[in-house]
């Protein structure tokens, strides 16, 4: 969407700030042991006790055949994104990125974040790191006037700094009054290309990077993307308002 007026905008930071908080605590819950269905379920609770909806929770995207059974993503290690959440529990470590989205006064937002369980090796940090490097590069780059192309080369050009896969099937996408619209956002790209930025545009930007291959496979249940060859993935997820100087973050607390 495009915000239109004070009002909007206010209902847009007010949803990006209470999905933050429940992210925020879901993120202390993050350990050995935890399950993902705990974290799940911790994060759809939260949401409904502040009156808002879960956004994830029963969206059957384009193509899919089933809708989405919980209001979190679980996706560990090799699993890219959209993992469902599950008896799993937790190891010292993993990685896990939790991905969540909330409908506030007939507002959408989506954020996600990668996470260390326990204590991880050096790679894998330099993996989270980089990726959540690549997104603000991307949100520098969200700016009024210039294009959607500018947003991927900007992420493309950390992940390339880093030697990273960039996940090429999956990007970001337009937010606000559905979980997904137009424009499609690819994490990877050519300058002044694409769609036009205007002033006011909700975007969700996404990029997944991986330390191997960035070929994905998707998995038996419909929904989980692993990467092909095994290799650890990291995502990181922010809504942003398009704006001349860059992206303006919603989704924080
Ligand atoms: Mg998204």
């Amino acid at each position: 969407m495009i915000i239109q007026n004070k009002i909007e905008e206010k209902i847009l930071r007010e949803a990006g700030k209470r999905l933050a908080l429940v992210l925020d605590e879901v993120e202390t819950l993050v350990r050995p042991g935890v399950t993902s269905a705990e974290l799940n379920l911790h994060a759809t609770q939260r949401i409904k006790e502040m009156g808002d909806t879960p956004s994830f929770l029963g969206y059957t995207p384009a193509g899919s055949r089933a809708p989405y059974p919980a209001g979190l993503c679980v996706s560990i290690n090799d699993e890219v994104v959209h993992g469902i959440p599950n008896g799993r529990a937790l190891k010292d470590g993993d990685i896990v990125g939790l991905d969540i989205g909330l409908i506030h006064q007939g507002m959408f937002v989506d954020m996600a974040r990668t996470l260390p369980v326990g204590k991880v090796d050096e790679k894998s940090l330099e993996l989270i790191f980089a990726t959540k490097k690549s997104l603000d590069a991307g949100i520098a780059a969200a700016k009024s006037g210039g294009y959607v192309g500018d947003i991927g080369a900007a992420i493309e050009a950390v992940a390339k700094q880093g030697k990273l896969g960039i996940v090429r099937e999956l990007g970001g996408h337009g937010v606000g009054s559905a979980v997904h619209e137009e424009p499609y956002i690819a994490n990877f790209g050519k300058t002044g290309t694409g769609e036009k930025l205007v002033n006011g545009m909700v975007l969700a930007l996404e990029p997944m990077l991986t330390l191997g291959s960035p070929d994905v496979v998707l998995g038996k249940d419909g929904y989980t993307f692993r990467t092909r060859d095994g290799s650890l993935s990291a995502h990181f997820e922010h809504t942003i308002i398009v704006g001349k100087d860059g992206g303006e973050v919603v989704t924080k607390n």
